[in-house]
Order: C-alpha cells, then sequence, then structure tokens
C-alpha cells in the first residue's frame, strides 16, 4: 500500500524507534505513548483490519502474538504484566488501517476497558 504509514515503516521509508523484526512482523516503539512501554506490532503484510483475516493468516496472526510476549519478556515487562490490543475501525478506535497489535506495560493498566 504506497500511501501506509506502516508499510513505509517496514520498509524503512518512514522512521522508527525499532525493537525486533523477522521475516513476518516488525516492532517499534509507538510514537504518542499511552504508557511507559508502548510498542506496536506490525505484520509485514499490508492487512487493513481484523475484518479483513482471512484463513490463511491465522499463522501470521499467532506469530505476532508470539512476537509479543517475547518482547514483553525483552523489555522487562512480562512478569509486572502487559497489555495486548488490536483495535478495529471507528468505534474500536483504529486510525492507522494497517494490522498492528499495541503491548502497553511498565505500570498498572487502567480499568474498566472500553
Ligand atoms: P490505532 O489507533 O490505529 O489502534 O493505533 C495507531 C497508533 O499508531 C497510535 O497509537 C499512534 O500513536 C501510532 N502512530 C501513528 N503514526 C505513527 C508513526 O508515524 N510512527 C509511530 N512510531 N507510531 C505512529
Ligand atoms: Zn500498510
Amino acid at each position: 500500500m504506497t500511501d501506509c504509514i506502516f508499510c513505509k515503516i517496514v520498509t524503512g521509508d518512514i522512521p522508527s524507534d525499532n525493537v525486533y523484526r523477522d521475516e513476518q512482523v516488525t516492532a517499534f516503539r509507538d510514537i504518542n505513548p499511552s504508557a511507559p512501554t508502548h510498542i506496536l506490532i506490525v505484520t509485514n503484510q499490508h492487512i487493513d483490519s481484523v475484518n479483513k483475516l482471512r484463513v490463511d493468516d491465522e499463522a501470521l496472526i499467532g506469530h505476532l502474538f508470539t512476537a509479543a510476549k517475547n518482547i514483553a519478556v525483552k523489555e522487562g515487562i512480562a512478569e509486572s504484566g502487559y497489555r495486548l490490543i488490536m483495535n478495529t475501525n471507528a468505534d474500536g478506535g483504529q486510525t492507522v488501517f494497517h494490522i498492528h497489535l499495541h503491548l502497553l506495560g511498565g505500570a498498572p493498566m487502567k480499568h474498566p476497558m472500553g
């Protein structure tokens, strides 16, 4: 997608503070963090949102979660805890339409959600 911010981050056309990368996903610090640790894990391949997922994407989305867990360990927040969020469309609060998982931690998360 030529006009997608996260596609440009994946290709390196927009600078980002990367924390992890492999052949399927890229992770970088959120530009406007909502928690002491706020990392976005994105698929290297463009997918608009959860609404566009296909059965063939299941392994990729599983990998996104495993990457998030490994990053949480590396960031030192696995034991204290963290929250993983994936927003979808307007009511979900999605602003970038390239699938991404928010990894939030480093402080107690607020309740209730929503
Ligand atoms: P959403 O609201 O779609 O779930 O999350 C989009 C996230 O992307 C927001 O938390 C926002 O701060 C972050 N973001 C938007 N543009 C950029 C950018 O250019 N670089 C980085 N690192 N984060 C961005
Ligand atoms: Zn994209």
